[in-house]
């Protein structure tokens, strides 16, 4: 049964409460009057459709835009299509993963696939067209309900729009594969939007527009936090312990760290507010590059030739020898549905109970609970907040939300060459980006550089905070969503 959803109605998110805020008041303002000028010519209700109402970065993010677009004087609402069908689950999921050049699962998708996916799409636009009216604009995201435009259209006349948050930039049989089985319902629509022009295949490449993923300035994990805040959350959490009495309670679950030892126990005292703090925000994922950081960062402690370390002043010697290693990642307990995830975890942590025991105290492999999303934002927060340096080392990255987040906060972040990396940080300017992700000695020189160069790092993190202020808020996200809606309205 397809869903409406109504988003919760919160306080937070309203435009004169960004407006309010200093740094935030100019990119709404802009934003306001781009939406003045669409709205005189684009009329009808938006309509959003996806395949969860929770979970996932799409999902994360819908209400705000939801919320954010009718403020701006533009009608939108969110539908969530359903199938009590479990093989529709099963070839989506399948589709997802050939998207991602996953050959393992076999690259056959055929005529009754299409078949599937055109009935639940059929299904869904049915119900759906009880709601829509002519004019109105669909905007599909991802596969799983990319079958509904060319039914809805024939039901009711409307601008079609497919989003496609999904992206690899190299090709293989399996990306072919799904994208020759997606061609005949993408050829459906007015237009379609991704997140990188390498993620485009061919046969759309005149149809598409690029929107780039955005994060909330005022979401949990965004917003900016008082020193008071930001140490209760890392006492309240178990990141830090608590020299004084503290006003809030703990949370309901605490962080766990890997022990020297192999115990995964509440971490205590890493250093957070006091050493200088190398960190990495990732899901355990063999492509998110943790082996080589780490791999790195044991280098990078290992600077001891007297040539190599007198060329560093007092000051850098003493960064290098307190500078610490922070890894953070969801708990796997309470990651049900990623066994690779706990695999990769159980890697990670072979390769840092191997270390020499010096190390080891170095090196922090935070375990962050998922039972409260609200919890896990902040702590995440947190964290990024107490960085010096932040790196996502991933071989291969979509977008890099974490680029996003650490980048809006300040800082520096050393990335590597991955498309929605290099995306977003400019080699040099704004972070640094490494050639190879894989060569431990590379990024072990980029860290001991970064760490070392504290004024280049904060121009760099200043230049990165206001990269993300022009190009990847959601402020930036809704006026390409508004210059969408003036082509769509221009093209009748
Ligand atoms: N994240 C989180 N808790 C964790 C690990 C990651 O909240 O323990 C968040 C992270 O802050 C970011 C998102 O998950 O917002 C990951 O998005 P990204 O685009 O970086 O990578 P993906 O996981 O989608 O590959």
């Amino acid at each position: 049964m397809l869903k409406l959803v109504e988003p919760e109605q919160s306080g937070k998110v309203a435009l004169d409460v960004y407006s309010a805020d200093a740094r935030l008041s100019a990119i709404v303002r802009g934003l306001t009057q781009q939406a003045a000028l669409a709205t005189r010519q684009f009329q009808g209700t938006v309509w959003m459709i996806n395949s969860t109402a929770t979970g996932g970065g799409v999902a994360e993010m819908m209400p705000t835009m939801l919320k954010l677009l009718n403020e701006l004087g533009i009608a939108a609402r969110w539908a969530v299509i359903d199938s009590d069908r479990p093989e529709f689950f099963r070839l989506t999921k399948r589709l997802h993963n050939l998207l991602h050049g996953q050959i393992e699962a076999g690259i056959d998708l055929s005529s009754e696939d299409a078949q599937l996916l055109a009935e639940v799409g059929r299904d869904n636009a049915e119900q759906l067209a009880h709601h829509i009216k002519p004019g109105d604009t669909i905007i599909v995201h991802d596969p799983q309900p990319v079958a509904m435009a060319g039914i809805l259209k024939k039901l009711v006349p409307v601008h079609t729009v497919w989003r496609c948050h999904i992206g690899v930039d190299e090709r293989n049989a399996a990306t072919r594969a799904a994208w020759r089985f997606l061609q005949p319902f993408l050829s459906e629509y007015d237009r379609t939007v991704f997140s990188a022009p390498e993620y485009i295949p061919s046969y759309l490449a005149d149809h598409a527009m690029l929107i780039y993923p955005a994060i909330d300035p005022n979401s949990h994990k965004n917003r900016e936090l008082t020193v008071h805040k930001m140490v209760g959350i890392l006492c309240n959490s178990g990141c830090q312990t608590p020299y004084e009495p503290l006003l809030t309670e703990p949370f309901n679950e605490l962080v766990r760290r890997i022990q020297p030892n192999g115990d995964i126990v509440p971490p205590g005292e890493i250093g957070l507010l006091f050493r200088p703090i190398i960190l990495q925000v990732s899901r355990w994922d063999r492509l998110k590059g943790f082996k080589p950081l780490l791999d790195a960062f044991v280098k990078l402690k290992k600077i001891e030739t007297p040539r190599r370390k007198s060329a560093l002043s007092p000051r850098n010697q003493q960064r290098l020898e307190l500078c610490r290693l922070i890894f953070a990642g969801p708990d796997p307990r309470g990651v049900s549905d990623d066994p690779e995830g706990k695999e990769v975890f159980n890697e990670i942590m072979q390769s840092y109970l191997s270390l020499d025991e010096l190390l080891k105290t170095d090196i922090a492999i935070l375990l962050l609970p998922m039972t409260s999303r609200r919890e896990n934002a902040l702590i995440v927060n947190a964290l990024q907040y107490c960085a010096s340096l932040v790196v996502q080392n991933s071989l291969r990255e979509g977008f890099g939300l974490t680029v996003t987040e650490a980048m809006w906060k300040g800082h520096a972040v050393l990335g590597t060459r991955a498309v929605g990396i290099r995306q977003q940080i400019r080699d040099g300017i704004d972070g640094c980006l490494t050639h190879d992700p894989t060569d431990s000695d590379e990024i072990a020189g980029h860290l001991a550089g970064m760490l070392c160069s504290p004024g280049q790092r904060f121009a760099m993190g200043r230049s990165a905070r206001f990269r993300v202020y022009e190009s990847f808020l959601i402020f930036s996200q809704l006026g390409r969503y508004l210059d969408l809606f003036t082509v769509l309205k221009s093209a009748g």
